[in-house]
Protein backbone atom coordinates (compact mmCIF):
# COMPACT_ATOMS: atom_id res chain seq x y z
CA UNK A 1 0.00 0.00 0.00
CA UNK A 2 1.09 3.44 -0.88
CA UNK A 3 1.82 5.51 2.27
CA UNK A 4 1.65 9.32 1.96
CA UNK A 5 2.78 11.87 4.87
CA UNK A 6 -0.66 13.75 3.70
CA UNK A 7 -3.52 12.80 1.63
CA UNK A 8 -5.91 15.89 0.89
CA UNK A 9 -9.36 14.96 0.03
CA UNK A 10 -11.24 17.48 -2.17
CA UNK A 11 -9.56 19.22 -4.92
CA UNK A 12 -11.31 23.26 -4.25
CA UNK A 13 -9.93 26.07 -2.59
CA UNK A 14 -8.98 24.48 0.50
CA UNK A 15 -7.75 21.61 -0.94
CA UNK A 16 -5.58 23.02 -3.75
CA UNK A 17 -3.84 25.06 -1.44
CA UNK A 18 -3.14 22.64 1.54
CA UNK A 19 -1.76 20.25 -1.07
CA UNK A 20 0.58 23.12 -2.20
CA UNK A 21 1.58 24.62 1.04
CA UNK A 22 2.52 21.29 2.21
CA UNK A 23 4.73 20.73 -1.03
CA UNK A 24 6.65 23.18 0.44
CA UNK A 25 7.58 21.42 3.16
CA UNK A 26 9.23 18.63 1.59
CA UNK A 27 6.73 15.69 2.11
CA UNK A 28 4.63 13.54 -0.04
CA UNK A 29 1.36 14.59 -1.04
CA UNK A 30 -1.39 13.02 -2.50
CA UNK A 31 -4.83 14.65 -3.45
CA UNK A 32 -8.17 13.46 -4.71
CA UNK A 33 -11.01 14.53 -5.95
CA UNK A 34 -14.36 13.07 -7.17
CA UNK A 35 -15.37 16.02 -9.76
CA UNK A 36 -13.11 18.63 -11.44
CA UNK A 37 -10.11 20.28 -9.29
CA UNK A 38 -11.11 23.75 -8.57
CA UNK A 39 -14.52 22.63 -6.90
CA UNK A 40 -17.53 24.46 -6.33
CA UNK A 41 -16.51 27.71 -6.75
CA UNK A 42 -15.36 27.05 -10.19
CA UNK A 43 -18.09 25.33 -11.63
CA UNK A 44 -21.25 25.54 -9.88
CA UNK A 45 -20.22 28.62 -7.30
CA UNK A 46 -18.56 31.75 -7.45
CA UNK A 47 -17.53 31.91 -10.97
CA UNK A 48 -20.56 30.71 -13.27
CA UNK A 49 -23.21 32.82 -11.23
CA UNK A 50 -20.83 35.59 -11.69
CA UNK A 51 -21.09 35.23 -15.18
CA UNK A 52 -24.98 34.87 -15.00
CA UNK A 53 -25.23 37.70 -13.47
CA UNK A 54 -22.99 39.64 -15.59
CA UNK A 55 -25.61 38.23 -18.62
CA UNK A 56 -28.64 39.81 -16.70
CA UNK A 57 -27.10 42.93 -15.58
CA UNK A 58 -26.59 43.56 -19.57
CA UNK A 59 -29.82 42.27 -20.50
CA UNK A 60 -31.24 45.10 -17.72
CA UNK A 61 -29.03 47.62 -18.69
CA UNK A 62 -31.11 47.65 -22.22
CA UNK A 63 -33.82 49.30 -20.73
CA UNK A 64 -31.72 52.23 -19.35
CA UNK A 65 -29.69 53.18 -22.26
CA UNK A 66 -32.15 55.89 -24.41
CA UNK A 67 -30.83 58.59 -21.33
CA UNK A 68 -27.60 58.03 -23.18
CA UNK A 69 -29.03 58.58 -26.51
CA UNK A 70 -29.30 55.24 -28.01
CA UNK A 71 -32.91 54.06 -28.94
CA UNK A 72 -32.82 50.12 -28.99
CA UNK A 73 -35.33 47.84 -30.59
CA UNK A 74 -34.87 44.53 -29.33
CA UNK A 75 -35.63 41.74 -31.75
CA UNK A 76 -34.65 39.06 -29.31
CA UNK A 77 -33.11 37.82 -26.47
CA UNK A 78 -31.66 34.12 -25.83
CA UNK A 79 -31.78 32.71 -22.92
CA UNK A 80 -29.15 30.16 -23.98
CA UNK A 81 -26.99 32.29 -25.35
CA UNK A 82 -26.47 34.22 -22.02
CA UNK A 83 -25.97 30.13 -20.25
CA UNK A 84 -23.12 30.10 -23.40
CA UNK A 85 -21.78 32.90 -22.05
CA UNK A 86 -21.40 31.74 -18.49
CA UNK A 87 -20.11 28.11 -20.03
CA UNK A 88 -17.41 30.39 -21.99
CA UNK A 89 -16.40 32.11 -18.73
CA UNK A 90 -16.14 28.88 -16.40
CA UNK A 91 -14.29 27.49 -19.40
CA UNK A 92 -11.25 30.05 -19.48
CA UNK A 93 -11.60 30.58 -15.77
CA UNK A 94 -11.18 26.64 -14.56
CA UNK A 95 -9.15 25.90 -17.67
CA UNK A 96 -9.28 22.51 -18.62
CA UNK A 97 -11.66 20.17 -16.50
CA UNK A 98 -9.19 16.96 -17.32
CA UNK A 99 -5.90 19.03 -16.26
CA UNK A 100 -4.44 18.23 -12.94
CA UNK A 101 -3.87 22.20 -12.32
CA UNK A 102 -0.25 21.58 -12.56
CA UNK A 103 -0.44 19.25 -9.28
CA UNK A 104 1.92 16.90 -11.06
CA UNK A 105 4.62 19.41 -12.16
CA UNK A 106 4.16 19.93 -8.03
CA UNK A 107 5.51 16.71 -7.27
CA UNK A 108 1.61 16.15 -6.04
CA UNK A 109 0.22 12.80 -6.85
CA UNK A 110 -3.59 13.37 -8.37
CA UNK A 111 -6.14 10.68 -8.16
CA UNK A 112 -8.93 10.94 -9.56
CA UNK A 113 -12.05 8.94 -7.48
CA UNK A 114 -14.25 9.17 -4.26
CA UNK A 115 -12.22 8.85 -1.66
CA UNK A 116 -13.56 6.81 1.83
CA UNK A 117 -11.82 5.59 4.86
CA UNK A 118 -11.48 2.17 5.97
CA UNK A 119 -9.69 2.98 9.54
CA UNK A 120 -8.26 6.07 10.87
CA UNK A 121 -5.18 5.37 8.16
CA UNK A 122 -6.52 4.25 5.46
CA UNK A 123 -9.04 5.71 2.62
CA UNK A 124 -10.13 3.63 -0.67
CA UNK A 125 -9.91 5.20 -3.84
CA UNK A 126 -10.92 3.58 -6.96
CA UNK A 127 -10.59 -0.35 -5.12
CA UNK A 128 -6.63 1.27 -4.49
CA UNK A 129 -6.03 1.36 -0.57
CA UNK A 130 -3.71 4.46 0.74
CA UNK A 131 -1.97 4.78 4.24
CA UNK A 132 -2.27 8.26 5.21
CA UNK A 133 0.39 10.14 8.17
CA UNK A 134 -2.03 13.04 7.91
CA UNK A 135 -5.39 14.37 5.97
CA UNK A 136 -6.55 17.04 5.27
CA UNK A 137 -10.50 16.91 4.99
CA UNK A 138 -11.62 19.37 2.15
CA UNK A 139 -14.76 18.27 0.37
CA UNK A 140 -17.11 21.17 0.69
CA UNK A 141 -20.18 21.12 1.37
CA UNK A 142 -23.98 20.01 -0.51
CA UNK A 143 -27.08 22.22 -0.46
CA UNK A 144 -28.95 21.51 2.58
CA UNK A 145 -32.50 20.06 1.53
CA UNK A 146 -35.02 20.84 4.17
CA UNK A 147 -37.44 18.63 4.57
CA UNK A 148 -40.48 20.20 3.37
CA UNK A 149 -43.68 17.02 2.61
CA UNK A 150 -43.76 16.49 -1.04
CA UNK A 151 -40.56 18.75 -2.45
CA UNK A 152 -38.88 15.55 -3.27
CA UNK A 153 -41.51 13.98 -5.12
CA UNK A 154 -42.52 17.31 -6.59
CA UNK A 155 -38.92 17.62 -7.48
CA UNK A 156 -36.49 21.01 -7.24
CA UNK A 157 -33.43 22.42 -8.21
CA UNK A 158 -30.18 23.63 -6.08
CA UNK A 159 -27.18 25.99 -7.32
CA UNK A 160 -25.66 23.15 -9.56
CA UNK A 161 -29.10 22.42 -11.96
CA UNK A 162 -30.01 25.59 -11.90
CA UNK A 163 -26.85 26.64 -13.61
CA UNK A 164 -27.47 24.21 -16.46
CA UNK A 165 -31.02 24.98 -17.32
CA UNK A 166 -31.72 24.67 -20.81
CA UNK A 167 -35.28 26.70 -20.67
CA UNK A 168 -36.17 29.70 -18.56
CA UNK A 169 -38.71 28.32 -15.84
CA UNK A 170 -41.98 31.07 -15.96
CA UNK A 171 -42.26 31.53 -12.44
CA UNK A 172 -39.69 30.51 -9.75
CA UNK A 173 -39.36 30.19 -6.03
CA UNK A 174 -36.83 30.53 -4.49
CA UNK A 175 -36.31 29.01 -0.71
CA UNK A 176 -34.06 31.09 1.06
CA UNK A 177 -32.97 34.56 1.14
CA UNK A 178 -29.60 34.51 1.46
CA UNK A 179 -26.79 35.20 -1.20
CA UNK A 180 -27.35 32.51 -3.32
CA UNK A 181 -31.11 32.69 -3.47
CA UNK A 182 -30.85 36.70 -3.80
CA UNK A 183 -28.33 35.98 -6.63
CA UNK A 184 -29.90 33.66 -8.60
CA UNK A 185 -33.13 35.34 -7.87
CA UNK A 186 -32.63 38.59 -9.68
CA UNK A 187 -30.60 36.88 -12.34
CA UNK A 188 -33.60 34.98 -13.50
CA UNK A 189 -35.71 37.97 -12.73
CA UNK A 190 -34.08 40.08 -15.22
CA UNK A 191 -34.12 37.07 -17.90
CA UNK A 192 -37.63 37.19 -17.45
CA UNK A 193 -38.94 34.40 -15.02
CA UNK A 194 -41.72 35.58 -11.95
CA UNK A 195 -39.16 35.36 -8.80
CA UNK A 196 -40.81 34.76 -5.02
CA UNK A 197 -38.30 34.57 -2.25
CA UNK A 198 -39.25 33.15 0.63
CA UNK A 199 -37.45 33.47 3.79
CA UNK A 200 -38.27 32.07 6.83
CA UNK A 201 -36.84 35.00 8.98
CA UNK A 202 -38.55 38.54 9.40
CA UNK A 203 -36.06 39.90 6.52
CA UNK A 204 -33.67 38.33 4.18
CA UNK A 205 -29.88 38.58 4.07
CA UNK A 206 -29.83 37.53 7.79
CA UNK A 207 -26.23 38.22 8.46
CA UNK A 208 -26.14 41.63 7.12
CA UNK A 209 -26.41 44.81 8.68
CA UNK A 210 -30.31 45.28 8.97
CA UNK A 211 -29.82 48.83 7.08
CA UNK A 212 -28.18 47.17 4.34
CA UNK A 213 -30.38 43.79 4.05
CA UNK A 214 -33.82 46.29 3.90
CA UNK A 215 -32.39 48.78 1.25
CA UNK A 216 -31.09 45.42 -0.28
CA UNK A 217 -35.01 44.26 -0.05
CA UNK A 218 -36.17 47.41 -1.69
CA UNK A 219 -33.81 48.01 -4.46
CA UNK A 220 -34.89 44.15 -5.25
CA UNK A 221 -38.45 44.61 -4.76
CA UNK A 222 -38.50 47.63 -7.24
CA UNK A 223 -37.58 45.47 -10.01
CA UNK A 224 -40.53 43.11 -9.38
CA UNK A 225 -39.08 40.18 -7.57
CA UNK A 226 -41.99 39.51 -4.80
CA UNK A 227 -40.98 38.23 -1.34
CA UNK A 228 -42.72 36.06 1.66
CA UNK A 229 -41.06 36.85 4.91
CA UNK A 230 -42.13 35.52 8.21
CA UNK A 231 -43.08 32.44 5.76
CA UNK A 232 -42.78 28.52 6.11
CA UNK A 233 -43.62 25.83 3.61
CA UNK A 234 -45.99 23.37 4.60
CA UNK A 235 -45.92 21.28 1.96
CA UNK A 236 -45.64 21.04 -1.58
CA UNK A 237 -47.46 19.03 -4.18
CA UNK A 238 -48.41 18.36 -8.22
CA UNK A 239 -51.14 20.28 -9.23
CA UNK A 240 -52.05 20.61 -13.49
CA UNK A 241 -48.30 20.22 -13.79
CA UNK A 242 -47.79 23.29 -11.62
CA UNK A 243 -45.73 23.17 -7.97
CA UNK A 244 -48.18 24.14 -5.71
CA UNK A 245 -46.18 25.43 -2.15
CA UNK A 246 -49.03 25.89 0.87
CA UNK A 247 -46.94 28.05 3.36
CA UNK A 248 -48.25 29.65 6.59
CA UNK A 249 -46.97 33.81 5.96
CA UNK A 250 -47.25 35.74 8.93
CA UNK A 251 -49.22 33.07 10.47
CA UNK A 252 -52.04 32.79 7.40
CA UNK A 253 -51.93 30.50 5.20
CA UNK A 254 -50.64 30.92 1.81
CA UNK A 255 -50.86 28.98 -1.83
CA UNK A 256 -47.75 29.95 -4.43
CA UNK A 257 -47.52 28.46 -7.89
CA UNK A 258 -45.14 27.74 -9.52
CA UNK A 259 -42.96 25.91 -12.38
CA UNK A 260 -39.81 25.25 -10.71
CA UNK A 261 -38.59 25.63 -7.11
CA UNK A 262 -34.66 26.57 -6.35
CA UNK A 263 -33.63 25.26 -3.03
CA UNK A 264 -31.08 27.73 -1.50
CA UNK A 265 -31.50 26.92 2.51
CA UNK A 266 -27.82 26.65 3.15
CA UNK A 267 -25.19 24.26 3.04
CA UNK A 268 -23.89 21.08 4.86
CA UNK A 269 -20.65 20.05 4.52
CA UNK A 270 -20.32 17.39 1.52
CA UNK A 271 -19.61 13.68 4.20
CA UNK A 272 -22.06 11.74 2.74
CA UNK A 273 -19.26 9.24 1.18
CA UNK A 274 -16.46 9.52 3.24
CA UNK A 275 -16.90 7.09 5.82
CA UNK A 276 -16.38 9.64 8.93
CA UNK A 277 -17.74 6.62 11.49
CA UNK A 278 -14.67 4.70 10.07
CA UNK A 279 -11.83 7.55 10.78
CA UNK A 280 -13.76 8.03 13.81
CA UNK A 281 -14.29 12.27 13.14
CA UNK A 282 -17.17 13.64 14.85
CA UNK A 283 -19.39 15.86 13.97
CA UNK A 284 -20.51 19.44 15.42
CA UNK A 285 -24.35 19.49 13.68
CA UNK A 286 -24.42 19.73 9.63
CA UNK A 287 -20.34 20.63 9.41
CA UNK A 288 -17.19 18.62 10.54
CA UNK A 289 -15.96 19.46 13.95
CA UNK A 290 -12.45 21.17 14.32
CA UNK A 291 -10.46 22.81 17.20
CA UNK A 292 -9.18 26.20 16.11
CA UNK A 293 -5.89 24.82 14.83
CA UNK A 294 -8.36 23.17 12.19
CA UNK A 295 -7.51 19.71 14.06
CA UNK A 296 -10.77 17.14 13.84
CA UNK A 297 -11.66 15.10 16.91
CA UNK A 298 -9.03 13.04 15.56
CA UNK A 299 -5.61 14.50 16.04
CA UNK A 300 -3.41 13.40 12.82
CA UNK A 301 -6.89 14.61 10.30
CA UNK A 302 -7.47 18.17 9.64
CA UNK A 303 -10.46 19.95 8.01
CA UNK A 304 -10.30 23.07 6.13
CA UNK A 305 -13.00 25.03 3.99
CA UNK A 306 -16.38 24.99 4.19
CA UNK A 307 -17.10 21.50 5.51
CA UNK A 308 -16.26 22.75 8.61
CA UNK A 309 -18.29 25.97 8.67
CA UNK A 310 -17.98 29.19 9.72
CA UNK A 311 -17.63 31.99 6.67
CA UNK A 312 -18.31 29.86 3.19
CA UNK A 313 -16.02 31.64 0.68
CA UNK A 314 -13.37 30.69 -1.37
CA UNK A 315 -10.90 33.17 0.17
CA UNK A 316 -11.75 31.58 3.28
CA UNK A 317 -11.40 27.90 2.45
CA UNK A 318 -7.88 29.18 1.08
CA UNK A 319 -6.48 30.65 3.82
CA UNK A 320 -7.73 27.77 6.17
CA UNK A 321 -5.84 25.31 3.58
CA UNK A 322 -2.91 27.24 4.47
CA UNK A 323 -3.06 27.59 7.79
CA UNK A 324 -4.42 23.54 8.04
CA UNK A 325 -0.87 22.45 5.79
CA UNK A 326 1.49 25.04 7.89
CA UNK A 327 -0.31 23.60 11.29
CA UNK A 328 0.31 20.01 10.23
CA UNK A 329 4.35 20.57 8.97
CA UNK A 330 5.30 23.42 10.47
CA UNK A 331 6.87 24.05 14.18
CA UNK A 332 4.56 26.69 15.24
CA UNK A 333 1.30 26.03 14.89
CA UNK A 334 -1.30 29.16 14.64
CA UNK A 335 -5.17 29.37 15.18
CA UNK A 336 -7.74 29.76 12.25
CA UNK A 337 -8.39 33.49 13.22
CA UNK A 338 -8.76 35.35 10.05
CA UNK A 339 -9.16 38.93 12.00
CA UNK A 340 -11.27 40.56 8.63
CA UNK A 341 -13.09 38.34 6.22
CA UNK A 342 -14.76 40.58 3.18
CA UNK A 343 -18.10 38.92 2.27
CA UNK A 344 -20.17 40.12 -0.71
CA UNK A 345 -22.86 39.29 -1.98
CA UNK A 346 -23.50 39.83 -6.13
CA UNK A 347 -26.77 41.13 -6.40
CA UNK A 348 -27.35 44.97 -8.04
CA UNK A 349 -26.30 47.17 -6.48
CA UNK A 350 -23.85 44.74 -4.52
CA UNK A 351 -23.13 44.18 -0.83
CA UNK A 352 -20.07 44.29 0.66
CA UNK A 353 -19.54 44.12 4.06
CA UNK A 354 -16.49 43.40 6.85
CA UNK A 355 -15.72 43.19 10.46
CA UNK A 356 -18.72 44.07 12.83
CA UNK A 357 -22.77 44.95 12.30
CA UNK A 358 -23.82 48.05 14.40
CA UNK A 359 -25.88 45.68 16.41
CA UNK A 360 -22.83 42.77 16.66
CA UNK A 361 -20.90 46.03 18.40
CA UNK A 362 -23.69 46.92 20.56
CA UNK A 363 -24.16 43.41 21.38
CA UNK A 364 -20.62 43.36 22.35
CA UNK A 365 -20.63 46.15 25.07
CA UNK A 366 -18.70 48.87 22.42
CA UNK A 367 -19.10 52.45 22.67
CA UNK A 368 -20.63 52.31 19.15
CA UNK A 369 -19.87 55.39 16.58
CA UNK A 370 -21.74 54.95 13.35
CA UNK A 371 -20.73 57.27 9.96
CA UNK A 372 -22.60 56.91 6.89
CA UNK A 373 -22.57 58.57 3.47
CA UNK A 374 -25.26 57.92 0.73
CA UNK A 375 -24.49 57.33 -2.84
CA UNK A 376 -26.50 60.04 -3.79
CA UNK A 377 -24.53 62.59 -2.89
CA UNK A 378 -21.01 60.68 -4.52
CA UNK A 379 -20.55 62.62 -7.74
CA UNK A 380 -19.09 59.97 -9.26
CA UNK A 381 -22.35 57.96 -8.88
CA UNK A 382 -24.72 60.26 -9.78
CA UNK A 383 -21.65 60.74 -12.98
CA UNK A 384 -22.09 56.85 -13.70
CA UNK A 385 -25.73 57.56 -13.38
CA UNK A 386 -26.67 54.80 -10.43
CA UNK A 387 -27.06 56.60 -6.88
CA UNK A 388 -28.44 53.53 -5.21
CA UNK A 389 -27.03 52.08 -1.57
CA UNK A 390 -24.91 53.77 1.29
CA UNK A 391 -21.61 53.36 3.22
CA UNK A 392 -22.00 52.57 6.61
CA UNK A 393 -18.97 52.32 9.11
CA UNK A 394 -18.78 51.37 12.26
CA UNK A 395 -16.19 52.42 14.87
CA UNK A 396 -15.30 51.81 18.47
CA UNK A 397 -15.13 55.32 19.50
CA UNK A 398 -13.33 54.14 23.12
CA UNK A 399 -10.28 52.62 21.24
CA UNK A 400 -10.52 55.55 17.84
CA UNK A 401 -10.56 52.80 15.37
CA UNK A 402 -12.72 51.17 12.80
CA UNK A 403 -14.40 48.04 13.18
CA UNK A 404 -17.16 47.28 11.09
CA UNK A 405 -17.84 48.56 7.15
CA UNK A 406 -20.67 47.96 5.16
CA UNK A 407 -21.65 49.01 1.42
CA UNK A 408 -24.32 48.31 -0.83
CA UNK A 409 -23.78 50.17 -3.96
CA UNK A 410 -22.26 50.00 -7.41
CA UNK A 411 -18.86 48.16 -7.03
CA UNK A 412 -19.65 47.67 -3.19
CA UNK A 413 -17.01 44.18 -3.50
CA UNK A 414 -14.31 46.57 -4.82
CA UNK A 415 -15.01 49.45 -2.46
CA UNK A 416 -14.56 47.12 0.40
CA UNK A 417 -11.06 46.21 0.42
CA UNK A 418 -10.18 49.86 1.67
CA UNK A 419 -11.82 49.76 4.10
CA UNK A 420 -10.72 45.87 5.20
CA UNK A 421 -7.45 46.89 5.22
CA UNK A 422 -8.31 49.48 7.81
CA UNK A 423 -9.88 47.23 10.31
CA UNK A 424 -7.30 44.89 9.77
CA UNK A 425 -4.71 47.44 11.41
CA UNK A 426 -6.64 48.78 13.65
CA UNK A 427 -7.08 52.03 11.96
CA UNK A 428 -9.66 54.65 12.97
CA UNK A 429 -11.97 56.22 10.34
CA UNK A 430 -9.29 59.34 10.20
CA UNK A 431 -6.60 57.39 8.55
CA UNK A 432 -9.09 56.60 5.56
CA UNK A 433 -10.37 60.62 5.39
CA UNK A 434 -6.51 61.61 5.65
CA UNK A 435 -5.95 59.85 2.33
CA UNK A 436 -6.19 61.81 -0.53
CA UNK A 437 -8.66 59.67 -3.24
CA UNK A 438 -8.93 60.71 -6.48
CA UNK A 439 -12.16 62.48 -7.79
CA UNK A 440 -14.33 61.38 -9.03
CA UNK A 441 -14.09 57.64 -7.57
CA UNK A 442 -16.49 55.64 -5.73
CA UNK A 443 -13.95 55.26 -2.75
CA UNK A 444 -14.62 58.91 -2.21
CA UNK A 445 -17.74 57.70 -0.80
CA UNK A 446 -15.67 56.12 2.07
CA UNK A 447 -13.68 58.93 2.57
CA UNK A 448 -16.68 61.02 2.65
CA UNK A 449 -18.29 58.52 4.92
CA UNK A 450 -15.19 58.55 7.49
CA UNK A 451 -15.44 62.22 7.35
CA UNK A 452 -18.58 62.40 8.32
CA UNK A 453 -19.65 62.81 12.17
CA UNK A 454 -20.82 60.23 14.30
CA UNK A 455 -24.64 59.74 14.37
CA UNK A 456 -27.39 58.77 16.70
CA UNK A 457 -28.34 55.20 15.32
CA UNK A 458 -31.35 56.50 12.74
CA UNK A 459 -32.32 53.21 10.39
CA UNK A 460 -31.21 54.37 6.63
CA UNK A 461 -34.40 53.64 5.12
CA UNK A 462 -35.93 56.05 7.49
CA UNK A 463 -33.55 58.73 6.02
CA UNK A 464 -34.52 57.49 2.74
CA UNK A 465 -31.71 56.56 1.52
CA UNK A 466 -33.20 55.92 -1.55
CA UNK A 467 -33.78 53.86 -4.51
C1 LIG B 1 -24.01 29.24 -5.85
C2 LIG B 1 -22.76 29.57 -5.06
C3 LIG B 1 -22.13 30.79 -5.27
C4 LIG B 1 -20.98 31.10 -4.54
N1 LIG B 1 -20.36 32.31 -4.77
C5 LIG B 1 -19.25 32.63 -4.07
C6 LIG B 1 -18.57 33.86 -4.31
O1 LIG B 1 -18.97 34.66 -5.15
N2 LIG B 1 -17.45 34.13 -3.58
C7 LIG B 1 -16.97 33.25 -2.64
O2 LIG B 1 -15.95 33.53 -2.00
N3 LIG B 1 -17.59 32.07 -2.40
C8 LIG B 1 -18.72 31.74 -3.09
N4 LIG B 1 -19.32 30.54 -2.88
C9 LIG B 1 -18.75 29.63 -1.86
C10 LIG B 1 -17.54 28.90 -2.43
O3 LIG B 1 -17.92 28.18 -3.59
C11 LIG B 1 -17.00 27.95 -1.36
O4 LIG B 1 -16.73 28.69 -0.20
C12 LIG B 1 -15.74 27.24 -1.80
O5 LIG B 1 -15.96 26.51 -2.98
C13 LIG B 1 -15.28 26.29 -0.68
O6 LIG B 1 -14.13 25.62 -1.07
P1 LIG B 1 -13.78 24.20 -0.45
O7 LIG B 1 -12.42 23.87 -0.97
O8 LIG B 1 -13.99 24.20 1.00
O9 LIG B 1 -14.88 23.21 -1.03
P2 LIG B 1 -15.38 22.86 -2.58
O10 LIG B 1 -15.03 24.00 -3.45
O11 LIG B 1 -16.76 22.51 -2.39
O12 LIG B 1 -14.47 21.65 -2.95
C14 LIG B 1 -14.67 20.39 -2.41
C15 LIG B 1 -14.28 19.34 -3.42
O13 LIG B 1 -14.28 18.06 -2.80
C16 LIG B 1 -14.74 17.09 -3.72
N5 LIG B 1 -15.22 15.92 -2.97
C17 LIG B 1 -16.31 15.82 -2.17
N6 LIG B 1 -16.37 14.62 -1.58
C18 LIG B 1 -15.30 13.91 -2.04
C19 LIG B 1 -14.82 12.60 -1.79
N7 LIG B 1 -15.41 11.78 -0.92
N8 LIG B 1 -13.70 12.20 -2.44
C20 LIG B 1 -13.05 13.03 -3.30
N9 LIG B 1 -13.47 14.29 -3.56
C21 LIG B 1 -14.57 14.73 -2.92
C22 LIG B 1 -15.83 17.84 -4.49
O14 LIG B 1 -16.04 17.24 -5.76
C23 LIG B 1 -15.26 19.25 -4.59
O15 LIG B 1 -14.57 19.46 -5.80
C24 LIG B 1 -20.47 30.18 -3.60
C25 LIG B 1 -21.09 28.94 -3.41
C26 LIG B 1 -22.23 28.64 -4.12
C27 LIG B 1 -22.88 27.30 -3.92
Amino acid sequence: MESYDLIVIGGGSAGMKAARTARRYGVSVALIEERELGGECFWAGCVPTKALIRAAEAWNSLEDVSKYGVDVKIIGKSFQRAMEYKDAVVREVGGDPNSDGGLSKNGIRYIKGTASFQDPHTVTINSEDLHGHHFLLATGTAPFIPPIPGLHEAGYITNREALELNELPRRIAVLGGGPIGLEFGQAYNRFGAEVTIIEHSSDILAHEDRDIARLAHKFLSSEGMHFLTNASVERVTVENNEKVLTLTVNDAEYVLKCDEILVATGRTASVSRLGLEMAGVAMDGRYVDVNSFLQTSQPHIYAAGDISGGFLFTHVASYEGKIAADNIFGDNPIPSRPRVVPRCTYIDPEIASAGMTEVEALDSGIRTGVQTFPFKQSDRAIIYGDTRGLVKLIADLDEDRLIGAHIIGHMASSLIAEAALAIQHDLPPSAIADTMHAYPSFPEAIESAALSSYIEHIPAIEIDYKL
